[in-house]
């Protein structure tokens, strides 16, 4: 019997998204987002996509079923096995019982006796670019290195010169956003193309690619974010709050993601002395998790929620029949 199973996700941005840092400021921008600390890539934690994940799936799970009891008392999973946990107020926390799709599937912090937390079944990698919409002079070119390839299994050899890899030859050079490069062949395009639409990646997107060295992907990911500017507006007048410009950075409409979750198999844990019974195999707690992507396309991942952004669109896995 499998201990886990890992499941690759791949989405589409279908506007800007911006997962904040919570409050850097990097030279002009007020509101930065998250980036690798090494290769200075934007990403989404692993831990901020599990919270989002954590509350649609309480969501759908309360959907279908909004009169639930624990020990003869309603505690329905949206909003209590969402969120934190801790309880404060009318909110009661996370139940913690071994037939709780959320709760097992997510963890909890601690069970409703105070006996031990549970880390939860599955697991949430860091989320990352890899194919980056940049706009040129002969129409948008979606940009990925080797390093981004290879989280989706592939080895792409030979893009190492400080040029663009086209899928043809040209004497001109193109620019990917202000930066002005070469042209080079890259021979792989076909076997690229093949496992990007085995991923259900657009051919749009798959038509329009370039490939750039690993060390130049961070300068032209960083400089082809969007950034745009916005007032604050006070809720009592609904004016503007005087000096409330700010600015802030996000992913742009059209960034690919990649992302993998790890389902642990149910029957491997017990939770106090209990099996789960929520879940049967690594699978169903796939199938759980997977109950967020109609959520994350139409109420989006991360900040400025209100402002028309965050709506990821998850292409692969298709949506379950
Ligand atoms: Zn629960």
């Amino acid at each position: 019997m499998k201990s886990y199973e890992k499941f690759t996700h791949i989405g589409l941005a279908l506007d800007p998204i911006h997962v904040g840092t919570g409050g850097t400021r990097i030279g002009r921008v007020d509101l930065t987002i998250v980036r690798d600390p090494v290769t200075g890539v934007p990403k989404i934690p692993g831990s901020s996509l599990a919270g989002v994940y954590r509350t649609y799936v309480a969501m759908a799970e309360h959907e279908k079923n909004s009169t639930r009891r624990v020990s003869g008392q309603e505690w329905p999973y949206y909003p209590h096995c969402a969120g934190l946990g801790q309880p404060r107020g009318d909110y009661k926390g996370h139940c913690g019982q071994p037939d709780c799709p959320v709760c097992t599937v997510f963890g909890f912090a601690r069970g409703r006796d105070s006996a031990g937390g549970f880390a939860g079944l599955a697991a949430f990698t860091d989320t990352q670019v890899l194919l980056f919409p940049v706009p040129t002079r002969q129409g948008p070119h979606w940009v990925t290195c080797p390093d981004a390839l290879r989280l989706i299994g592939l080895e792409v050899q030979g893009v190492t010169e400080n040029s663009v890899y086209l899928e043809n030859q040209q004497d001109k050079p193109l620019n990917l956003g202000w930066l002005l490069l070469t042209v080079k062949k890259c021979d792989e395009f076909n076997v690229v193309r093949q496992k990007l639409c085995a991923f259900n990646v657009p051919n749009e997107i798959r038509s329009r690619l370039a490939l750039v060295p690993d060390r130049l992907f961070p300068q032209i990911v960083n400089s082809n974010l969007e950034v745009r500017t916005s007032v604050s507006i006070k809720p009592e007048t609904g004016a503007a709050e005087e000096g409330a410009l700010f600015s802030y950075e996000a992913l742009p409409r059209g960034t690919v993601l990649v992302w993998e979750i790890i389902a642990k198999n149910p029957k491997h844990f017990r939770i106090g002395d209990q099996e789960i019974t929520a879940v049967a195999d690594p699978d169903n707690v796939h199938q759980k998790v997977a109950q967020a992507h109609p959520y994350l396309e139409h109420l989006g991942i991360g900040g400025m929620g209100t402002r028309g952004m965050g709506r990821l669109k998850v292409v692969h896995p298709p949506e379950a029949s």
